[in-house]
């Protein structure tokens, strides 16, 4: 984590009021993360809350024993990780990881929490938004137990380029599948038969979304009920990239 140069745009706190957004002023550090920079441990207390700006994005992601990992959500320039959640200082359970480089807002829980004293409305926008990111890591769970891999995959290709605002993704085979929790040999035989389709096209360390209508058709249900479930919460946080 180093300072960032640019100016930092995330929607949950472009959405708050300007009261608000006042009580934050001077507590909020630009950063910029680096790629698979890992942010927390399991394990470890959770000092700082960081705020994606747009193009960054970051993932909670359980580990096993055995090496195995699957993400359990991702967040972008729509929410924040960190300590969002608990109030204060509290171990993290998972890993927190930046899946995709870029700048970011940090701020120290406590600081987060001490100006949720003079705001019910900061509380409940903080509220609504960990209502939002536990809706995800549940539907995660439904949707890795019930749903194939490729309208998994599918759903999940969405979700990134909702974050990034792009068509372009930089995202290797192998960090899909880990994302996933599958072979890397399954993720290069489902992107293959989404490329062969007309959906997406990949080049090496690339996934370019060729016809998202295409894709948000192969995709299963979770990705739209998801949205839903945001817009009725946050209204015109999510930012996806089509109305
Ligand atoms: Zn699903």
């Amino acid at each position: 984590m180093r300072p960032a140069a640019g100016i930092v745009t995330n929607r949950l706190i472009v959405a708050l009021s300007v009261r608000n957004r006042r009580l934050l002023d001077g507590r909020l550090h630009a950063v910029t993360l680096k790629k698979v920079e890992v942010l927390f441990e399991p394990g470890d207390d959770v000092v700082n809350v960081l705020f994606p700006g747009a193009g960054t994005i970051a993932s909670l992601v359980v580990s096993m024993r055995d090496g195995a990992t699957a993400e359990a959500a991702m967040i972008g320039q729509e929410g924040a990780i960190g300590g969002i959640i608990s109030a204060g200082d509290k171990p993290a359970f998972t890993r927190g990881i930046i899946q995709i480089a870029g700048p970011a807002w940090s701020l120290a829980t406590d600081d987060l929490e001490e100006a949720k004293t003079h705001s019910h409305t900061l509380r409940d926008h903080v509220a609504r938004y960990a209502d939002c990111l536990l809706a995800q890591v549940l539907q995660s769970v439904a949707c890795n137990t019930i749903h194939d891999i490729e309208p998994r995959l599918a759903r999940w290709l969405l979700a990134t380029q909702d974050r990034i605002g792009a068509s372009e993704l930089h995202l290797t085979q192998e960090f899909i599948a880990e994302m996933l929790g599958v072979q890397r040999t399954y993720v290069t035989r489902i992107v293959g038969n989404l490329a062969k389709r007309g959906a997406i096209r990949t080049t090496r360390g690339t996934v370019v979304i060729v016809d998202r209508a295409l894709l948000q058709r192969q995709a299963c249900e979770c990705y739209a009920y998801l949205r839903r479930h945001f817009e009725r919460l946050l209204p015109g946080v999510y930012g996806h990239v089509d109305g």
